[in-house]
């Protein structure tokens, strides 16, 4: 922290609002967040915290009637006089100081003699997120009614007593169909007691049916053994196949740790997941979890954060964010899926990875860390690959690397048989449909086998580009060098353009703005368009669109989602969504409509990513009694990644890939580190992106490569133009990057530059 600050500028602490949690680990895990990802520690903190903490505090204004002589106003200065005029006509005397500063001229000198004469008090008030809700509970305070009650009354209490003893009033009333008059009769009684009470604002749904543990398989046994044995830090690499049972273990993993007084963290990817999740851990712990995500309100995130400060032993359930859930006592942390991008923060700073940011609080807390997934990230894979043949379920020694696989499904059922389709030759003999012969054959089936299907594409919207048949002309965003996709909103009333980058839209326009022809031609499908050809071609069957569209609002996944497993649909059509977890096992069939928008990214990481989504995708098929089976849907068969999936072939095919990235020095290797720079003038960008990367070459070893400046894949965005310095470590560096934020002393103000460490796409 530099001194040359003026200290004038320095605010002071007004008030503490809220107790603080940065035990000593806590607080070492924010600083190497900040000094890992280059960025101020502040940032990390409003990442951890929740964002109702962070709100703002309101001044308020309270009049002290005590101490107010007669005629005050006449002593003081014009706007005090006012100001004391308004508190005066009001009941509680309160108001907001922003409220008296809109009212009345020179507000703030008025308040400060105010409060120096003593005749009012100003005091913060926390933000509304973080003022505790109150509600009036009811307690049942007597063991046995006495006689002179009604029958009415006694209905109420019978009910008080069959939930516990204890309800909130309005729950209470809403059973008994009461109303409070009664409640208050029997508290004038002595029967119960009406109390204000702090009501926790959680996340609460409906309990789900209990559930005992399982008995397991002997390879979950094998591995849940080697789990239990874990002392301090270790971590665990839980490579299952889809269906291999790795959520059993996680649960059986954590009873203990419950029991022993400690909490355990639970990371998941998206939202859409959650919910199944939560179920199965809410089937087999009740209460004791509880979920925290970017989805809650601000009010249920600071209630859920208060609750885990509390100490109490609980499971947390979480996204990204929540794996600085403040647990003051962990004893184990589970990342599952662990493969998937949505861990690694993008868009806002820190760019952290929560896999990274797990590992270090393994470590600080000394506890396991078990990473699970079908298909493990590479970073995860050469950790544990040289040992894992000759080694397996032991300790790789100083590493505490711990492989455990499953690879076998639950009952040995069958992974899926993967068939390719050449869409080349669909077309060949002149099928247009966006459903190859088998898909439609198979679709065709699904209803009188009463099995469901989900099909996959990986894009949202009807058609991912508009074009005109006459001249060319592609619709495309006026902000963004991207074409703008074809939506419909109620059943084709609406149409509209829209950009899925920085959300403009139009509507859709009837001629070509270019030369008028009305001939316009949609290019590209998404999931509206899947829709639309079951719709035409099988009017029979039911669907359900699954993409962030469709879930937008709270809840929205889990409606979704029960409504399908309840049999209400056929197919469920959706995108990358659909990867993660489900477990619906009525599925029999998975449909990836088209697999190629997955494969030709310039990306380096494109591969993995295609191979792991598609994997995921197909691993939804057939997890109940009736076998599954996979149709993938491409014009390019031969290539590698769709054939290590036809093959649910992982080890190979990771090889193979580890090998080229071992040539080019690409992570898990080299470490790579991402500058962005970007503003509304491009040349200004550019310049700017020139400088920087000069500087980078005098700042860094000649261990480091520096490639660019060069305009990022799609150089505008919402009216920015992009550009990027992309650094590539040799593996053995182990170069403080603390150094980098020197660079943003070099943009202008207008240029905005970001260091992403550990980027996962570039
Ligand atoms: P994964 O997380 O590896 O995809 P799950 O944990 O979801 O696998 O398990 C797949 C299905 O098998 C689930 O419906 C689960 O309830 C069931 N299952 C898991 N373990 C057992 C077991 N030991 N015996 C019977 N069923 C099990
Ligand atoms: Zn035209
Ligand atoms: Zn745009």
């Amino acid at each position: 922290p530099s001194a040359d600050l003026d200290p004038s500028r320095i605010r002071e602490v007004e008030d503490v609002i809220s107790a603080g949690f940065f035990p000593s680990s806590y607080w070492q895990l924010l600083n190497r967040v900040a000094e890992y990802y280059c960025t101020d520690l502040i940032a990390v903190i409003k990442a951890a915290l929740p964002p109702g903490l962070l709100g703002r505090s309101q001044r308020r204004i309270r009049l002290r009637r005590e101490w107010l002589p007669q005629g005050a106003e006449t002593f003081c200065s014009p706007s005090a006089g006012q100001i004391l005029q308004l508190l005066k006509s009001q009941k509680e005397g309160d108001y907001s100081a922003q409220y008296l500063q809109r009212q009345i001229r020179n507000a703030n000198r008025g308040i400060r003699e105010l409060v120096k004469r003593g005749w009012v008090e100003s005091y913060l008030e926390p933000p509304k997120t973080t003022r505790p809700k109150l509600q009036k509970a009811v307690t049942l305070i007597v063991e046995s009614f006495p006689i002179d009650l009604t029958q009415r009354q006694r209905e109420v209490l019978e009910v008080l007593r069959h939930r516990g003893g204890e309800l909130w009033l309005n729950e209470l009333l809403q059973l008994c169909k009461a109303s409070s008059a009664i409640v208050d009769v029997l508290a004038s009684k002595g029967c119960v007691v009406i109390q204000q009470r702090e009501r926790l604002r959680l996340l609460n749904e409906e309990r789900p049916t209990s559930d005992a543990p399982k008995t397991l398989t002997q390879d979950q046994a094998k591995a849940l053994a080697t789990i239990r044995t874990l002392e301090g830090f270790a971590q665990v690499l839980l490579h299952g196949v889809t269906g291999s049972g790795k959520t059993e273990i996680y649960l059986q993993a954590i009873a203990p740790i419950l029991e022993s007084g400690k909490s355990a963290l639970v990371l998941v990817p998206e939202i859409g997941l959650t919910p199944q999740l939560t179920d199965r851990f809410r089937a087999r712990f009740g209460h004791k979890v509880c979920v925290y995500h970017s989805a809650l309100s601000d009010g249920e995130r600071y209630d859920t954060w208060r609750q885990m400060l509390a100490g109490e032993p609980q499971i947390v359930i979480g996204t990204r964010s929540a794996i600085f859930a403040p647990l003051p006592k962990l004893g184990l942390i589970v990342l599952d899926e662990e493969h998937d991008s949505s861990f690694k923060q993008t868009q806002l700073l820190p760019t952290y990875h929560a896999r990274t940011v797990a590992k270090w609080r393994a470590e600080l807390e000394e506890c396991p860390l078990i990473l699970g997934s079908a298909t493990p990230s590479l970073e995860s894979w050469v950790e544990v690959r040289s040992h894992k043949e000759e080694r397996k379920n032991l300790p790789i020694p100083k590493t505490k690397s711990y492989y455990l696989s499953l690879p076998q499904r639950i009952q040995s059922r069958p992974l899926p048989p993967v068939e390719i389709v050449d869409m080349r030759r669909e077309l060949q003999i002149g099928n247009r449909s966006i459903f190859s012969r088998s898909l439609q054959e198979a679709l065709e089936s699904l209803q009188q086998r009463q099995q469901q299907a989900i099909l996959f594409i990986n894009r949202r919207g009807h058609s991912t580009f508009v074009s005109c048949r006459s001249c060319g002309y592609v619709m495309e965003c006026p902000h963004c060098d991207v074409s703008l996709s074809y939506h419909y909103t109620h059943e084709g009333a609406t149409e509209l353009l829209r950009c899925h980058y920085c959300n403009y839209s139009c509507l859709q326009p009837r001629n070509c703005p270019e030369c008028g022809s009305p001939y316009l031609k949609f290019f590209g499908s998404g999931t509206q368009k899947v829709t639309q050809e079951l719709t035409q071609q099988f009017p029979k069957l039911r669907w359900i669109r699954f993409d962030s569209d469709t879930t937008r609002t709270k809840g929205a996944h889990r409606t979704l989602l029960s409504q399908f497993a309840r049999g209400e649909a056929d197919v469920l059509v959706g995108t990358q969504m659909l990867t993660k977890g489900l477990d619906l096992d009525q599925v029999t069939l998975v449909g990836i409509v088209s697999a190629d928008g997955l494969l030709h990214h310039c990306d380096y990481r494109a591969s993995e990513r295609a191979f792991q989504t598609l994997t995921q995708v197909a691993g939804r098929a057939g997890r109940g009694d009736e076998p599954g089976r996979v149709i993938v849907q491409t014009y390019a068969p031969e290539h590698p990644v769709i054939q290590a999936v036809r093959r649910h072939d992982y080890d190979n095919f990771v090889e193979a890939e580890l090998s080229q990235r071992e040539a080019l020095n690409y992570p898990p290797y080299g470490r790579l580190v991402l500058i962005r720079l970007s503003g509304i003038d491009g040349v200004e960008v550019q310049n700017s992106a020139q400088s920087v990367a000069d500087a980078c070459t005098n700042l860094l070893n000649s261990d480091c490569e520096i490639l660019g400046p060069a305009p990022a894949n799609i150089m505008r965005v919402a009216r920015r133009y992009r550009w990027h310095i992309l650094l590539k470590f040799a593996a053995e560096a182990r170069e403080n990057l603390l150094i980098l934020n020197e660079l943003r002393n070099l943009c202008p103000q207008s240029v905005s530059l970001s260091i992403d460490v550990d980027p996962l796409s570039i």
